[in-house]
């Protein structure tokens, strides 16, 4: 685990420095705050893992800084240890419902001062690990896991989320299916893993002529959907020439083997009844444009 960071926000210096000094002694990165606006700059500035939080302060107080830190979205999880010299139960119980971790009575004794902090850490440690787990899982789920690409479940969640977009503001929006040609002759002449890394090849080749905004998957196999938002006929047009020939320029190499590939494309243009009939009609395309010989892109008539 790395160091803990702990800020220690209270108006009274001699506290302040009895804090950072046990802290600090356990290994603790301590920061200080003189006041609860100086608290919660700090904690925009520099998120600490644990705030050990005055009530009483000149400007904010104690619940104020507490309802701020719940309040933004990056610091709601950073736990709040309540410093309260009052012996009532209202301010425990105020600040326990304002959101605070614990509390801690002064004056404090050090052995309580360190578990209560080390208990705050824990869990901190423990919500930091489950939001990266989390975030791992979230793009496990909308990846291609031999290419890295988007899946076809994200592809499709875009494709509904950019074909509304371009209802609303009657922008144009441009789908291309894209499959390789003959790719069932590359697993049969070079074998599957070589397959396998004529599709990454691909990927990634085609991830590299997207522009921003662009989104680009796997949409199963050895075929490719890429959502071209906001892109008329005439646009689409270079764009799927561009990706097409500079995808298949060069021969792909697979184990010191050269192997040529070449793609064909069928493009939509949007935005039409649904995202489904554009795949539809961009299936259809790519239908053709096997049937006028592979190796081109053929487009939407009604384009
Ligand atoms: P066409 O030009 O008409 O598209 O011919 P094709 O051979 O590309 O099309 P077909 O649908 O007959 O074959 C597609 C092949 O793609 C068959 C399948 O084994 C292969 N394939 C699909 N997914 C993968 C994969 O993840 N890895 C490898 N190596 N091959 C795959
Ligand atoms: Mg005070
Ligand atoms: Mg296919
Ligand atoms: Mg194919």
């Amino acid at each position: 685990m790395t160091t803990a960071t702990v800020l220690i926000a209270d108006d009274s210096l001699v506290i302040r420095a009895v804090v950072k000094s046990e802290l600090e002694e356990e290994g603790y990165r301590v920061v200080e705050a003189v006041d609860g606006l100086a608290a919660v700059q700090q904690c925009r500035h520099d998120p600490p893992d644990v705030v050990l939080l005055d009530i009483e302060m000149p400007g904010l107080d104690g619940y104020q800084v507490l309802s701020e830190l719940k309040n933004d979205p990056e610091l709601s999880d950073v736990p709040v240890v309540f410093l309260t010299s009052r012996g009532g139960m209202d301010d425990v119980v105020a600040g326990l419902r304002g959101g605070a971790h614990d509390y801690l009575r002064k004056p404090f004794e050090s052995p309580e001062l360190l578990a209560r902090v080390a208990a705050a850490t824990h869990v901190k440690h423990l919500q930091d690990q489950l939001r990266q787990r989390n975030a791992d899982l979230d793009r496990l789920s909308r990846t291609d896991m031999l290419t890295g690409m988007y899946n076809r479940r994200h592809l499709e969640q875009e494709l509904a989320r950019l074909h509304n977009d371009s209802i609303r503001h009657a922008a144009p929006l441009s789908v291309l299916l894209l499959d390789l040609d003959r790719f069932k002759n590359v697993n049969d002449t070079y074998g599957h893993a070589a397959g396998d890394d004529v599709l990454q090849a691909f990927a990634s080749r085609l991830s590299a002529e997207l522009r921003a905004g662009d989104i680009a998957g796997r949409w199963g196999g050895e075929e490719f959907l890429v959502v071209l938002p906001r892109t008329d006929l005439t646009s689409s047009m270079a764009v799927s020439e561009r990706i097409r020939s500079v995808a298949t320029a060069e021969p792909i190499t697979s184990a010191g083997v050269s192997i040529d590939i070449t793609v064909s494309g069928g493009c939509a243009l949007g935005p039409r009844d649904s995202p489904a009939s554009l795949v539809q009609i961009a299936d259809h395309c790519l239908y053709r444009a096997k049937e006028e010989g592979r190796n081109r892109v053929v487009f939407d008539p009604q384009g």
